[in-house]
C-alpha cells in the first residue's frame, strides 16, 4: 500500500493571513512568527490505496468487500469502478503544540496553520494520483463532512487501508475522530464534473468553504431537506 512521507510542504503564508483577516501590520508579524515556528513541526505522511467497486447498490456502494453507505457517494462513483481511499497527516508534533499552547490567539493562528498544511498535502496527494494514474480530473469526499456520510463511515474506510496507525502513526478514536488532530481521510474518485462536498452543504461562516452551497445540485443529489 503506497506510503508518501516524503512530501515538502512550504507553509503558504498568504493562504494562513487570508483565513485570519489580518490587515494589520502587528497581527501579520505575530502570525509570521508562528507559521515558521510551527514549520518545522510539519511531518506531512500520506497513505492511499486503489481499490475496485465490487457492487452499486441503490444508495450504498461495495467497495473491497465493504459498504459505504451514502446516496451522495453511491451517485459521485456512478461512472468508475476505481477509487482511491487515503488518510493524510501533519503528524504528531504538530497535533502535540496545537494541543499543549494555552495561549488562545496562538492556538487559534495554528489551528488555522494547520488546515492549510493539511490542505496542501492533501492537494499533493491529488496531483500525484493524477500523475500516477493519468487521471484528467478527480474529486473527493470525506467521511463526516455530510450528514449524508456520516463520520461513522471511518470505519470502513480505515478497513480499505489495513494498518494505518502502523503505517502513518493515524488512530481512531471511539468517537471515529482522528489523531494526531491535523489528519483528514478520505475516498478520490476520477470525475468529469467538479465536485466539492460544500457545494451541498448549507452550513454558514465556515472558514474552510472550498465552493457555494449549490441548492439545486442538492436536489439533484437527493438530499435537499
Ligand atoms: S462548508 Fe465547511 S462544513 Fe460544509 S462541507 Fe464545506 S468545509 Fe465542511
Amino acid at each position: 500500500m503506497p506510503v508518501l512521507d516524503d512530501i515538502a510542504i512550504d507553509l503558504d503564508f498568504d493562504a494562513v493571513r487570508r483565513r485570519l483577516h489580518l490587515k494589520r501590520d502587528e497581527d501579520i508579524h505575530s502570525a509570521r512568527q508562528v507559521v515558521e515556528s510551527a514549520q518545522p513541526l510539519i511531518e506531512p505522511r500520506v497513505l492511499y490505496q486503489i481499490a475496485y467497486i465490487d457492487e452499486k447498490l441503490a444508495e450504498e456502494v461495495i467497495i473491497g468487500g465493504l459498504r459505504f453507505s451514502s446516496k451522495v457517494l453511491r451517485k459521485n462513483l456512478d461512472q468508475t469502478g476505481r477509487v482511491f481511499p487515503f488518510v493524510v497527516t501533519i503528524g504528531e508534533k504538530f497535533g502535540e503544540k496545537l494541543e499543549t499552547t494555552a495561549d488562545l490567539l496562538e492556538k487559534y493562528y495554528l489551528d488555522t496553520i494547520g488546515n492549510v498544511a493539511l490542505n496542501q498535502v492533501r492537494k499533493a496527494l491529488n496531483d500525484h494520483i493524477k500523475a500516477t494514474y493519468a487521471l484528467k480530473k478527480t474529486a473527493f469526499m470525506a467521511p463526516g463532512s455530510l450528514p449524508n456520510w456520516p463520520i461513522e463511515q471511518q470505519k470502513p474506510l480505515f478497513g480499505l487501508l489495513g494498518d494505518v496507525q502502523s503505517s502513518i502513526g493515524v488512530r481512531l478514536t471511539d468517537s471515529f475522530l482522528m489523531l494526531p488532530a491535523k489528519s483528514v481521510s478520505g475516498i478520490y474518485f476520477p470525475t468529469e464534473t467538479s465536485f466539492f462536498s460544500c457545494q451541498l452543504c448549507p452550513r454558514e461562516r465556515c472558514e474552510s468553504r472550498k465552493a457555494k452551497y449549490n441548492a439545486k445540485l442538492a436536489e439533484e443529489y437527493g438530499i435537499k431537506k
